[in-house]
């Protein structure tokens, strides 16, 4: 029988990463709803709705309407990108500029209505991974399986340096961890969906354990 499962937590704790290899090995759809804060974040920041990090929140609620979001499968990358008003903006939404104002974005109401709203529509079939920082607890409160990554802020800086390195951006080690704090300070306190762990949510501190190891005993729990 298909499940919900729900991974939530700190940024760059390798949730995507985990969600993949679990759709994939489970033939589930996985929804990365980071991509949609941040496919918002860049209409926002293309429209001129943000100035040094402060977000014009009535401008951008006036146009929310405007903004088209799709997830495309893309069958040799192996994973969905994500389009924004038909422009495949996969890469544009993973770069420091989009990472330094998503969580400013992510603290609107009216953002996280519309995109909440869109989340659940998505899993109304289950056989879904979905990840983010509120799924276990507003998206999906009743989903099956709910799983909390946690990693110390060097670790999960340090991965994020190597993916952004891969992908050839240009970036400041020092940068990162700052940026990864400062996400997880905004996201874990605004007063909308504050990012923290569901009470039946399973804890994953993976700052030691094996990509695969982890993958292996989560992959259990969903099979119970
Ligand atoms: O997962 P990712 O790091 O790409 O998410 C980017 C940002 O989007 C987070 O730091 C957070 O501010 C916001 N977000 C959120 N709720 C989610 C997913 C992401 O507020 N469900």
């Amino acid at each position: 029988k298909k499940i919900t499962i729900a991974i939530d937590g700190f940024s760059s704790t390798g949730k995507s990463t985990l969600a993949k290899q679990l759709a994939k090995k489970l033939h589930y759809i996985y929804v990365d709803t980071g991509a949609m804060y941040r496919a918002v974040t860049l209409f926002a920041m293309r429209s001129g709705f943000v100035e040094s990090g402060k977000v014009d929140e009535e401008a951008l609620e006036q146009k929310l309407d405007a903004i088209e979001l799709k997830f495309e499968f893309n069958s040799s990358l192996g994973y969905a990108e994500m389009f924004l008003n038909g422009e495949n903006v996969e890469k544009e939404i993973r770069t420091m500029p989009v990472s330094k104002n998503v969580s400013q974005v992510a603290v609107l109401e009216a953002v996280r209505k519309k995109l909440v709203a869109m989340q659940q529509a998505m899993g109304i079939d289950k056989g879904i991974v979905m990840d983010g920082r509120d799924i276990g607890t507003v998206v999906f409160p009743d989903a099956e399986l709910k799983i909390f990554m946690t990693a110390s802020p060097e670790k999960r800086a340090v991965r994020r340096y190597k993916e952004l390195l891969d992908r050839g951006e240009n970036v400041v080690y020092e940068d990162i961890l700052e940026n990864v704090q400062k996400r997880d300070y905004i996201d874990s306190n605004r007063a909308i969906s504050p990012l923290k762990k569901a009470e039946d949510a399973i804890e994953f501190d993976n700052s030691d354990l094996g990509l695969e190891d982890q993958f292996q005993r989560i992959y259990e729990h969903s099979l119970r």
